[in-house]
């Protein structure tokens, strides 16, 4: 009994560490360099987070940076691609975005408008070959997943039925990282929007603490839309870790701020001094 619960474990833990790893790309190349510019990238980091992203999402990072800009841009109005206010608002709306953040973000890929308004994401043409190819990186993730968990099957349950369990568990953690992923971002686009009046200072979104553990810094919502070109996140104890992750590629000389993004964290500093992120909801002017 002991190797198959060691290998239950072991898909579980695997599914996790590829959410995460995924989510690290997400929240440092995705959303802070490539969506808002806070942070300048060393090549090799862009193109290792270029093939994390391939072999985890299928994504293309130019479509998910347009579909993110034209949600700022359009911040909680009608032509926002996943606000809550669009359906329902407050809780209700949150909840319908959460379980709907897929399609959401595929039908606002197909608007042609998104590529005319920000001409700088273009195509290159590591996209032609491998990015743009989403089915193509499924398959290479999924394999990865299904070898290394069919060798860890042979050495754990042991001969062909060790492998067998192997690839059926690499199987279960790509699923487990496919809705973890996606429940996430249904999170981060639905609750984090779940403000029922408009605060002065991020609108109707949110602060969310314990999401913001589970989603590598992208809970502190309200603060990304207070200041949205800084690289940072969370504010003074509130927990960052794509920000840690920022500060640790700093260190090695692998990223640096961007003007922009030093302006971005001024203004939250600035947010955070004059109080105007901590003001409770039912004190807010709408
Ligand atoms: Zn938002
Ligand atoms: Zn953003």
């Amino acid at each position: 009994m002991f190797p198959f619960l060691a290998m239950g474990l072991a898909t579980v833990l695997v599914g996790v560490a590829v959410t995460q790893l995924a989510m690290f790309a997400t929240t440092v190349y995705l959303h802070r360099f490539l969506a808002h510019g806070g942070i300048e990238l060393r090549p090799e980091v862009r193109a290792a987070s270029r093939i994390v992203i391939w072999v985890t999402t299928a994504m293309k990072p130019r479509q998910w940076a347009q579909v993110h800009r034209y949600h700022h841009a359009a911040e909680d109005t009608t032509d926002d691609p996943h606000s809550p206010r669009n359906f329902g608002g407050g809780r209700p709306g949150a909840w319908h975005v959460f379980w709907r953040n897929g399609p959401l973000y595929t039908h606002s890929t197909r608007d042609p408008r998104l590529a005319e308004k920000y001409r700088d994401l273009v195509a290159d043409r590591w996209d032609h070959w491998f990015f743009d190819r989403g089915e193509l990186g499924v398959v290479v993730g999924v394999s990865v997943a299904c070898a290394t968990m069919a060798v860890l099957g042979h050495w754990i349950v042991g001969g062909w039925l060790g492998v067998v369990v192997g690839v059926a568990a690499g199987l279960l953690a790509s699923g487990l990282h496919a809705s973890y992923y996606l429940l996430a971002g249904g999170a981060i686009n639905g609750f984090g929007h779940a403000s029922t009046v408009a605060r002065r200072v991020g609108g109707y979104a949110m602060n969310m603490p314990v999401i913001a553990w589970f989603t590598v810094g992208e809970g502190w919502h309200r603060n990304h839309h207070g200041a949205e070109n800084s690289p940072r996140f969370g504010w003074g104890r509130q927990v960052d870790l794509g920000w840690i992750a920022i500060r640790g590629l700093c260190h090695l000389r692998l990223a640096r701020l961007t003007t922009r993004g030093e302006a971005g964290l001024r203004r939250l500093q600035g947010l955070y001094a004059g109080h105007a992120l901590t003001t409770p909801e039912h004190l807010a002017k709408s």
